[in-house]
């Protein structure tokens, strides 16, 4: 036996696993100047249904008559109510589970109460209120416009969403989760990839 193989051996980087990656303290992504720090969640900024541009406005300034974006509420025409929610999916091995912070509409009167109980950090109507789902996701079939369940939670944490169909693979994806190779692939859809 040569000490060149075993030198190789000893020193020649493993290639991490995707697990290895999700759980690192610091990854480096191909795509992105972004240092990402282990799993992150994927955002989308404002419902598809918004085609403004211009800055967030903050939540405070709440208009309900015109178009309206903050990082947690839009309004489309004074008449589509949008709140921004996550919906959580499990990975294989970790104890957090990934989000995709995404929106969907809700009624004007529980859009009302959601933002009553946004600014007293509770809920009288524990619901869950029905919407429509607001956003396409990558790496899944199409999810605009599927009938949703919003739980809303105390203390400004955003709302939960499931599918009303338990059968998209979307909610598959939330009831069985996902593996951490799985979790890279939908970070690769999104342009982000790890260095190898
Ligand atoms: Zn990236």
């Amino acid at each position: 036996m040569t000490t060149g193989g075993l030198f190789g051996k000893l020193f020649k980087r493993p290639e991490p696993s995707a697990l290895e990656i999700l759980e690192s303290v610091r990854w480096t992504c191909v795509n992105c100047d972004v240092v990402h720090r282990g799993m992150f969640d994927i955002a989308a900024h404002a419902p598809d249904h918004w085609d403004g541009t211009g800055p967030l406005e903050p939540n405070g300034a709440l208009r309900l008559d015109g178009d309206f974006l903050s990082e947690d509420f839009c309004v489309i025409g004074g008449e589509h109510f949008f709140i921004r929610c996550v919906f959580p999916i499990p990975v294989h091995g970790l104890r957090d589970r990934f989000g995709f912070c995404i929106w969907s509409t809700l009624s004007r009167e529980n859009f009302g109460r959601y933002v009553d109980g946004f600014d007293r950090g509770g809920y009288g109507d524990a619901g869950p209120w029905c919407g429509w789902f607001s956003n396409s996701l990558r790496g899944f079939p199409e999810t605009i416009n599927q009938g949703c369940w919003v739980q809303p939670r105390a203390a400004r944490q955003r709302p939960v969403i499931h599918l009303d169909d338990a059968d998209h693979p979307l909610s598959i994806a939330q009831q069985n989760g996902i593996t951490p190779e799985r979790l890279l692939e939908l970070y690769a859809e999104y342009g982000h990839a790890p260095t190898r």
